[in-house]
């Protein structure tokens, strides 16, 4: 998560008594009694969620209207079941610090007038043992009765299965065969003269991505198989890139191929005086790469950060 949301996050923390949790980049904890989920959602802004009954009923539509008119952050509430979902007014920093607080404090106070429990989510009742946990829907608060039979909602099999284990050998194919075509952008675009940087995001972006293609995983380890590839591929394409030009150059006065430039490589490299031309073209190259890499890891991530999880937060 980024550092303002961080710190957006820690600075309500501290005025609700909900904790960051760094594993979903969201609040999660207890403020008055009722268990609450605060988030960020791409394009749609900041949500709280709770999950509450009265008299083993879920929310009433004149209940949560009346909520919506009476606090002023609150931008619209609906429920599913159980679960209500307020979406919160505010985009920039210290409006929406002030805006969930407001919600969160106000809402459950509001919960409280009315006579609203805090319950699990899928039976409804309330327990002493409600615990959050990480789901593909996000984070659900269920009881240990119902956590025991407890799947989480809603998603293929064959996708869960995907899911569950990362692909490693089959990440690795797919990092070979996207860095190829870095390779081929590395060695056509500088050829063509065009600039470094373009040719290292294709490398980075292409190896990255087939990783997560074949291995339809990415883990750290994944990140490392997927680096050290990258890295070999660079140093090979730049290598081919080099070669190439000294078989041109030297072609106007002997026969020489390809193999044996590549053999006698950095000793040629260093005779002719290019050693650091070499060096500068690997380093850009490999700076240009990483970007490029950390570009598709942070997709992923965003991409990723409710799915293939089911495990208890606190
Ligand atoms: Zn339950």
């Amino acid at each position: 998560m980024n550092k303002i949301m961080k710190s957006t996050f820690e600075e309500i923390g501290a005025k609700t008594g909900l904790k960051l949790d760094e594993a979903t980049g969201t609040l999660i904890g207890v403020h008055n009694g009722y268990h609450f989920w605060v988030y960020f959602m791409q394009g749609g802004g900041y949500y709280a969620e709770v999950s509450v009954a009265k008299d083993g009923q879920p929310i009433g539509e004149e209940t949560m209207k009346n909520a919506r008119k009476s606090i002023a952050a609150i931008k619209s509430v609906a429920n599913n079941g159980y679960v209500v979902t307020i979406h919160i007014k505010g985009q920039l920093k210290w409006t929406v610090i002030d805006n969930v607080t407001e919600v969160v404090r106000s809402f459950s106070d509001y919960l409280e007038l009315n006579e609203y429990e805090d319950v699990c989510q899928v039976c409804g009742k309330p327990s002493e043992s409600i615990s959050s946990y990480n789901t593909q829907s996000g984070v659900n608060f269920i009881c240990d009765d119902c956590h025991v039979d407890f799947t989480p909602p809603t998603i293929d099999e064959d996708m869960a299965e995907d899911k569950v284990v990362e692909r490693t050998s089959l990440g690795a194919v797919g990092a070979i065969l996207g860095s190829l075509i870095g390779v081929a952008a590395i060695i056509f675009l500088y050829k063509l003269g065009y600039v470094a940087v373009a040719a290292g995001l294709i490398m980075g972006v292409c190896t990255i991505g087939g990783y997560v293609k074949f291995g339809k995983r990415l883990s750290t380890k994944g990140i490392i198989i997927g680096g050290i590839i990258m890295a070999v591929m660079i140093y090979l394409a730049v290598k081919i890139y080099a070669i190439m030009n000294i078989v041109t150059i030297a072609n106007e006065y002997y026969d020489v191929g390809f193999w044996e430039i590549y053999r006698y490589f950095w000793e040629l490299i260093v005779e002719s005086g290019s050693f650091k031309d070499v060096i500068k073209l690997l380093g850009e190259q490999y700076l240009f790469s990483g970007i490029g890499a950390i570009i598709m890891i942070v997709r992923y991530v965003k991409l990723n950060m409710f799915q293939d999880i089911n495990y208890k937060i606190q």
